[in-house]
């Protein structure tokens, strides 16, 4: 007993209630009467926002796409010219990053000790250069751009520019030399093999959709440089 006199104490005053209770009722008629408006409000409101939603969405999606593809030309990435400070000469008409010098002749050292013999064939690459590489011998080869650019980067899009690119051949067989039969020589089992221990890379293998397979043109990733000259290119679309 001392208990329930305890809870009525505490409890809200019957009157109190009784006039709570009428407002709310009064509340919900006004909400009854009023709710075919308010759902029709709430609708359109709703709408427009996941309507705004989709278009923003929309135009990220559109300008995402424009980046990815609006930066290659015929599948080919832009790549800046290194400064002529950071080359180095490797041998008579070999000139490479600063970075890659010692991987690189570190590789060619231990090729040789397994009985392989690499040849470096072209490292860095003026854009010039590639000018000239891309516009004459498109000519002489009676080719399209489109064509001619699944074998070679037109000028300011070649990984050559960056200094951090080298071409491979075997040196005991030079016929095969930027021929898609580099791949059957030892020198590239060798290459495939190794090469990551150096941090050199092959660009374009047989899965790449925009350029033919090289198995002779490797990249070197080995420094923080390299890395985020290649991160477009290393980034899976
Ligand atoms: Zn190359």
């Amino acid at each position: 007993m001392e208990q329930n006199k305890d809870i009525n104490q505490l409890d809200i005053p019957l009157a109190k209630r009784i006039h709570l209770d009428n407002s709310n009722s009064i509340l919900l008629k006004k909400l009854l009467i009023f709710s075919p408006v308010l759902i029709l409000l709430f609708s359109i409101f709703g709408l427009r926002l996941i309507r705004s939603t989709e278009i923003v969405s929309l135009r990220n999606f559109n300008f995402q796409a424009q980046i990815n593809h609006g930066h290659r030309i015929l599948g080919h990435l832009p790549y800046a010219e290194i400064p002529k400070e950071k080359l180095v000469l490797v041998e008579p008409n070999i000139e490479v990053h600063r970075d890659m010098l010692d991987s690189l002749l570190r590789m060619r050292e231990e090729a040789k000790k397994d009985g392989i013999y690499l040849v470096f064939l072209s490292g860095y690459r003026s854009i010039n250069l590639q000018n000239e590489i891309f516009y004459t011998l498109k000519s002489v080869r009676n080719q399209e751009a489109a064509e001619r650019a699944r074998v070679s980067a037109p000028p300011g899009y070649s990984e050559h520019s960056t200094g951090f690119a080298i071409d491979i051949g075997d040196a005991t067989q030079r016929g095969t030399d930027f021929e898609v039969e580099f791949e059957n020589t030892d020198a590239f089992k060798w290459l495939t093999k190794n090469a990551a221990k150096f941090h050199f890379k092959l660009s374009f293998n047989k899965d790449n959709k925009y350029i033919d397979y090289e198995p002779w043109h490797w990249r070197y990733e080995g420094s923080i440089e390299a890395l985020k000259v290649f991160e477009s290119s290393n980034r899976k679309l």
